[in-house]
């Protein structure tokens, strides 16, 4: 087989990345935070943007939200809740995100994703600590932590 013939072309996305990263406005505010490097992936058909927080039901713009009482990984396991800034409780919405992008994932073999950082569905590592005051805490958003348990490899891109 001819190594660049139709059909030994690599066209499933090779990589999960935040909606945002790549230009889609869904952030809380409307606004995105676009990405040279993962627009021209997008591009060439190199990643599947993905914004679980939209995925799971809310609207863009919308209140922003973090978590309380723990990180990702508490709220997966029932022991934190994700509230929005008018004091919702939005936890169901964002593990209803992360679900869909863990079967997004899986549906197209995707074995690593890069996402935006300090996001409370997408924060890899830190993520705000659930005050609305702009302080940073160890932990992961609810997405990252899902993805990691289920051996995805979950990088930040931090900007
Ligand atoms: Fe971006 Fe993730 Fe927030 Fe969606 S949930 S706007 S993809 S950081």
């Amino acid at each position: 087989m001819e190594p660049n013939s139709v059909s030994s072309r690599q066209t499933d996305p090779l990589l999960l990345v935040s909606a945002c990263l790549v230009g889609i406005p869904c952030q809380y505010d409307g606004g995105s935070c676009p990405h040279d490097q993962f627009q021209a992936l997008a591009t060439q058909g190199g990643v599947l943007p993905f914004c679980p927080e939209v995925a799971g039901g809310l609207p863009t713009p919308r209140p922003p939200a973090e978590i309380q009482g723990g990180d990702g990984h508490d709220v997966l396991e029932g022991q934190a809740r994700v509230v929005n800034i008018e004091g919702k409780d939005v936890t169901a919405e964002f593990l209803a995100g992360a679900q869909k992008a863990l079967r997004v994932a899986r549906r197209w073999g995707i074995k690593e994703a890069i996402l935006k950082a300090r996001s409370p569905s997408c924060g890899v590592g830190r993520i705000y600590d659930g005050s609305f005051g702009g302080r940073l805490v160890e932990g992961d958003g609810v997405t990252a932590a899902l993805l990691k348990r289920e051996g995805i490899i979950v990088l930040a891109d931090f900007i």
